[in-house]
């Protein structure tokens, strides 16, 4: 018998077929081309056969496949607030309209417009941030881990930055305090234990060679039990005295005060400041709700070596980023309207009689195997760990399809959704679904489950 394999048809000859060929006219020649070559393999590695749709069908399938963009939105139907795989904060819409204002324009991002002479775009969201927080001075970034690389190499740069083994962590990413601190050409010195540091542990790692103490917020876990830690006002005070620099990681970026709503245990930007230590580094996209960007506050001199320092000329923000975080910031202006407008900040203080009428209005759409079920939505984004939001789960309970099964049909839709699953059951958490997106949501579920 022969290998089917070897019957499998030549590249040359697919594009002369006229359904394949009439692609060329609507797709450059060389997707229809790639798109020939993948399918003809993909016959190849799966036997030999011909794909069952036929060979025109196949070939116009994976053409759509190469031509749609790799980078897509999708609904966030888990919960998680700040989903860092499905790109943490979705942007307020005067963030949108500042990116896309900036985006197909030249800009003034390095102009001077009074001066018809070269500007800087350190000064763009600067004034705003000092506005804000009343710190003295302000950096903005790429993201928090470049921040904290920047701020180590200007204020510990060939000395050592003094950090407690209880606050040596992971972020997730393969971001990890140590990695960071050495690439920033600071020597890490641990201090006390997993459970306790004290103050005199940090007073005996102060050597002539130390240069700052460090303290990271511990976003991501908790530790409970037998534990001190030392509270960043005694760092600060401690660095002071001692003559050198202190630095405060609070992760977040919280500038609400959220204990309303029920959230209360995060250091918030203005408290991290108020602690006297010499800078703070946080993320735009979390908590703050804006776009990815590091955020460095503090000292003058401080920021100032910062902004010398050459690393933060690599990772350096985009125009696009600062016009976006310069709008998110100036919705902080009015408290009531950032936690309006911001959609991180909307979803995290939504009243839960309003997302149960969504639920039902969700569960009604996709009627029969959806009921509605108490349970909780998690902040995410290594924010507030521990913290449950009260919510309303949409539970999709299906006799004929495995929960996997039924949420691969969900990822695979047009927008792919999302959900949760434990258990026997796929969820659905109204929190993290816009109201424009309910009706889409209960249609792609009905026809999920119908299919
Ligand atoms: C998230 C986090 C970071 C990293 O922030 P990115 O903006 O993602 O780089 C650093 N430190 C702490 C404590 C964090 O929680």
């Amino acid at each position: 018998m022969t290998d089917p394999r070897r019957r499998l048809p030549a590249v040359e000859a697919l594009l002369a077929e006229p359904d394949i060929a009439a692609l060329v006219a609507a797709h450059p020649r060389s997707v229809v081309v790639r798109a020939v070559r993948e399918t003809i393999e993909g016959a190849r590695t799966t036997g030999g056969a011909a794909p069952a749709e036929g060979w025109g069908a196949a070939v116009l399938a994976r053409v759509h496949r190469l031509a749609a963009p790799s980078l897509e939105p999708v609904i966030n139907a888990t919960g998680v607030v700040l989903h860092t795989n499905l790109g943490r904060a979705p942007l307020a819409g005067p963030a949108i309209a500042a990116m896309a204002r900036i985006a197909g324009s030249y800009s003034n991002l390095e102009y001077d417009l009074t001066r018809g002479t070269r500007g800087s775009r350190h000064g763009l969201c600067r004034d705003l941030l000092v506005e804000l927080t009343g710190a003295p001075d302000a950096l903005v970034v790429n993201n928090a881990a470049g921040a904290l690389l920047v701020a180590l190499s200007a204020l510990a740069r060939d000395g050592a930055a003094i950090v407690s083994r209880g606050e040596l962590i992971e972020i997730g990413g393969a971001f990890r305090i140590p990695d960071i601190m050495a690439r920033s050409g600071a020597k890490l010195v641990e201090v006390g234990t997993t459970n306790r540091t004290h103050r005199k542990d940090y007073e005996a790692a102060l050597t002539p060679d130390a240069r700052l103490l460090l303290k990271v917020h511990r976003s991501n876990f908790q530790v409970t039990g037998f534990t001190t830690e030392v509270p960043a006002t005694e760092l600060a005070e401690l660095a002071r005295a001692r003559g050198v620099a202190s630095l405060y990681d609070l992760g977040s970026g919280l500038l609400l005060d959220l204990a309303p709503w029920g959230l209360s245990g995060e250091p918030g930007v203005r408290e991290g400041l108020a602690s006297g230590v010499d800078a703070v580094v946080f993320s735009g996209d979390k908590l703050l709700g804006g776009p990815q960007a590091g955020i460095l506050l503090g000292a003058r001199a401080a920021i100032d070596a910062c902004r010398k320092d050459p690393l933060a000329r690599a990772v350096r923000s985009d125009k696009f980023t600062l016009a976006a975080l310069e709008a998110t910031l100036a919705l902080y202006r009015d408290p009531e309207r950032a936690r309006m407008e911001i959609p991180v900040l909307r979803m995290l203080t939504e009243d839960v009689a309003q997302i149960r009428r969504r639920g039902e209005a969700l569960q009604q759409g996709v009627g029969k195997d959806a009921d509605l079920v108490a349970g909780e939505s998690e902040v995410g984004g290594g924010s507030f760990p521990g913290a449950k939001l009260p919510t309303w789960l949409v539970r999709l309970t299906t006799r004929h399809l495995t929960p996997d099964t039924l949420s691969a049909r969900l990822r695979d839709g047009e927008p792919p959704i999302i959900p949760r699953i434990a258990g026997d059951h796929v969820l659905l958490d109204p929190r993290t679904i816009f109201p424009e997106q309910l009706e889409t949501v209960a249609g792609a579920v009905r026809a999920a489950l119908d299919a």
